[in-house]
C-alpha cells in the first residue's frame, strides 16, 4: 500500500459516534462523497436513518436544478433500494439500475451526462449478495428467456474467473459478484472518450462495492479505492 492510499484509508476511517458528513464537501470532493455514503450506510445498518432532504422546502429547491454528489450503477434488485441503504435524499444520487448492473450504450450516456453536465465526481458500481443475474451467469441455463442472455453474456467472464478462483459453489457466487463489480469499475475507468480522460485527470473517482442483504452493510472494495494521480492538482485548480 503506498503512502497516499494510507492517507485515504485514514481519511475514510469513521469516528465513533459520528454519523454525518457535509453535503457541499461531498459534492466537491469525491473522497468526501465516499465518506458521506459510508456514514449514510452506517446510519441505515444501525437503524438510525434520518431520511434527509425530502421535506416540502427541500422539494421546492429542486426547481433550481440538481447537483447529485454520487452516481450509482446498481442492480435492479428490489432488495437494494439505493437512497434507503445509503440514507440519502432527493437530489443526492444519480442512479442507473439494471440486473447485475450490466451496462449498455444508454447507461454510458447517462453516466457521462452526470459527470459532464452535473459535475458529479464520485461513481460507485454497487453489486450485491445473492444477485440473480450473477447466479444465472454462474449457472448458465441452456435456454434463457428473451434478452436475459445479454445479461449472462456480459457477466460470464467474471463468472469464469470466479470458477477458477474458488472451490465451493457459495464461494464461487460471492467471488463472481465481486469480480463482476471490479470488471465494471475497470470498464468505466477505460471508457472513451469522456470517462477515461476525467479519470486520468483525477476529476472523478470510480469505486466498487458489494451490499450485504442480511446485515444491510455496504462493503466498499479496498482495491478499487485508488489514489487519483491528478487529484491534488485538479482540486488546487478549482
Ligand atoms: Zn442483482
Amino acid at each position: 500500500m503506498n503512502a497516499q492510499s494510507e492517507e485515504i484509508k485514514n481519511f475514510l476511517k469513521l469516528e465513533d459516534g459520528q454519523y454525518f458528513a457535509d453535503r457541499d464537501s461531498a459534492y466537491l470532493d469525491p473522497y468526501y462523497g465516499l465518506k458521506k455514503l459510508i456514514y449514510g450506510n452506517k446510519r441505515f445498518a444501525e437503524n438510525k436513518s434520518i431520511s434527509p432532504r425530502q421535506t416540502d422546502a427541500d422539494l421546492k429547491n429542486n426547481e433550481l436544478g440538481q447537483s447529485p454528489f454520487a452516481v450509482i450503477i446498481g442492480c435492479a434488485d428490489s432488495r437494494v433500494p439505493n437512497e434507503i441503504i445509503f440514507d440519502q435524499g432527493v437530489g443526492d444520487l444519480f442512479i442507473t439500475r439494471t440486473a447485475g448492473q450490466v451496462m449498455a450504450e444508454a447507461s454510458y450516456g447517462t453516466i457521462e451526462y452526470a459527470v459532464v453536465a452535473l459535475d458529479t465526481r464520485l461513481i460507485v458500481v454497487l453489486g450485491h449478495e445473492s444477485c440473480g443475474a450473477v447466479t444465472a451467469a454462474v449457472k448458465r441455463p441452456e435456454n434463457p428467456p428473451g434478452h436475459v442472455v445479454t445479461l449472462i453474456n456480459a457477466i460470464k467472464p467474471a463468472a469464469l474467473r470466479a470458477e477458477e478462483m474458488t472451490e465451493s459453489k457459495d464461494e464461487m457466487l460471492d467471488a463472481a459478484i465481486r469480480e463482476n463489480v471490479i470488471e465494471q469499475v475497470n470498464l468505466l475507468r477505460g471508457l472513451e472518450p469522456v470517462m477515461s480522460r476525467k479519470y486520468e485527470n483525477g476529476e472523478i473517482l470510480i469505486v466498487g462495492a458489494v451490499y450485504n442483504l442480511h446485515t444491510g452493510k455496504v462493503e466498499f472494495i479496498d482495491d478499487t479505492i485508488t489514489s487519483l494521480p491528478g487529484y491534488k492538482k485538479y482540486m488546487a485548480a478549482r
